[in-house]
């Protein structure tokens, strides 16, 4: 069971997460934080941000999990962000879910580090790890005696190249043999393209998802960060009323 203020859920149920890829400003986290608040159970938003360039924007760090706090007091949301270093874990006190990166998947101390705090981590499946890796990976909290773990596929590296990378939709039910945690699916960071994040959820909705973690900008082309995948208004207006359409798979 994931237990946060106001919110807990368990394996079957259906958790809308979506946000920014990065906290830009607050003005940018407050208008979308506005616009689709009402509409998901937890917000998003990067505030130490794991980018393949280090010269790209590296995201607002302590700030960014500030801003984060103020929305989550004004909109009375749950906030998840990622955390990428165990010296920042002290930032974090007031974010409901630790995210752990597919880039981290694999990062022993930081693993053992959330394992030993009292809150829910969403641990991302690294992009060229299997499932019985994610799932050893998962141990490592587990054994410090943190329990509340979510899984999350978020595509793995393949020969395709037409999208970011390749969504792997039969991870969710083979995971769901394997252990009793919830499994999400990030289709946004899968896909890298906007146009597939609609199909995409919908798909991980009917294969058994418990939840999706979702981008969502409010002016996408000039985003700081993954500029193509993050949803505008309209698109996500769209991706709600299409998700429920879609039947859930009970696994
Ligand atoms: C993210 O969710 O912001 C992110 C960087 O995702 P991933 O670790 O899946 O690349
Ligand atoms: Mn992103």
């Amino acid at each position: 069971m994931i237990k946060i203020k106001n919110l807990e859920f368990e394996r079957g149920s259906f958790i809308l997460i979506a946000g920014p890829c990065s906290v830009e400003s607050r003005k940018q986290i407050f208008d979308i934080a506005k616009n689709i608040s009402n509409k998901i159970d937890i917000f998003r938003g990067g505030a130490f941000k794991p980018r393949t360039s280090s010269t790209s924007f590296q995201g607002l760090e302590k700030e960014g999990i500030d801003l984060l706090v103020e929305v989550k007091k004004q909109f009375e949301i749950p906030i998840i962000s990622e955390l990428m270093s165990i010296e920042d874990l002290k930032y974090f006190n007031d974010v409901d879910i630790i995210q752990i990166g597919a880039r981290n998947m694999q990062n022993y101390p930081l693993l053992r580090a959330v394992g030993k705090i009292n809150k829910p981590i969403l641990l991302k499946r690294g992009m060229g790890n299997t499932i019985d890796e994610l799932i050893k990976a998962s141990e490592y909290i587990s054994r410090g005696g943190n329990e509340q773990i979510i899984l999350c596929e978020r595509g793995i590296r393949t020969f395709e190249n037409s999208t970011r990378f390749t969504l792997d939709l039969s991870a969710i039910p083979v995971i769901k043999t394997l252990c009793d945690y919830p499994v999400f699916v990030d289709p946004s960071h899968a896909a890298g393209r906007k146009d597939l994040v609609i199909p995409l959820s919908k798909a991980a909705k009917a294969v058994g998802a418990d939840g999706l973690i979702i981008e969502v900008h409010n002016d996408p082309a000039n985003a700081l960060s993954d500029n193509l995948q993050q949803l505008d208004y309209n698109l996500f207006k769209e991706l709600i009323s299409e998700l429920e359409k879609v039947i859930i798979w009970k696994t």
